[in-house]
């Protein structure tokens, strides 16, 4: 198996992901793809966490709605495995701005809000999901939110399709 190729990255299924029961269709997409749930918990977000989570913006106008948004209702942190798990995960998760999000991504297909509506009402974009966006941003955030024994090693029949 050429390990240097399979992945982890880092999912969380936002509050209003979790508000609308939206847990099981959004995770079913990733199952569905062959990826891996190695690790998975329910957390509500605080201030510091946020700040850390968020580092890259801080300093941007929207990071306070950001901010108020993402630590207003628990929500679920995932670490996701599988090949190039990066990558597919972001495609199938679709552009940042639902309006802009392609249909048959989960952003595209489970929201529509858009940045001008979203700044001018003084709120974050609703767009369900955070995922890691390189490799380098999967790697500090998996060791961000999950300790090393929080992430588990097991066998999915995926794997004797895939790998
Ligand atoms: P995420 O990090 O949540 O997965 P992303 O990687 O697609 O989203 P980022 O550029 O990292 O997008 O932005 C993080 C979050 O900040 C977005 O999910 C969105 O809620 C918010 N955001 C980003 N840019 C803007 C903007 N121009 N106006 C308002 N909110 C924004
Ligand atoms: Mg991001």
């Amino acid at each position: 198996m050429p390990k240097s190729m399979i992945q982890r990255t880092l999912v969380l299924l936002k509050p209003d992901a979790i508000q609308r029961s939206l847990i099981g269709t959004i995770l079913s997409r990733f199952e569905h793809a062959g990826l891996k749930i190695v690790a998975m918990k329910m957390v509500w977000v605080d201030k510091e966490l946020s700040k850390k989570h968020y580092s890259e913006h801080i300093n941007k106008d929207f990071y306070k709605y950001l901010e108020s948004f993402i630590t207003s209702g628990p929500l679920i942190a995932i670490v996701l495995e599988g090949i190039f798990a990066v990558e597919i995960v972001r495609k199938i998760v679709g552009s940042t701005e639902p309006k802009k999000a392609l249909p048959g991504t989960i952003r595209g297909d489970f929201a529509h809000h858009a940045y001008d509506y979203a700044n001018k009402a003084g709120i974050a974009i609703k767009n369900l999901i955070h995922a890691s966006s390189s490799i380098e941003e999967a790697e500090k955030e998996v060791k961000l939110w999950f300790k090393e024994k929080e992430i588990h090693t097991y066998k999915t029949v995926h794997e004797l399709h895939v790998f």
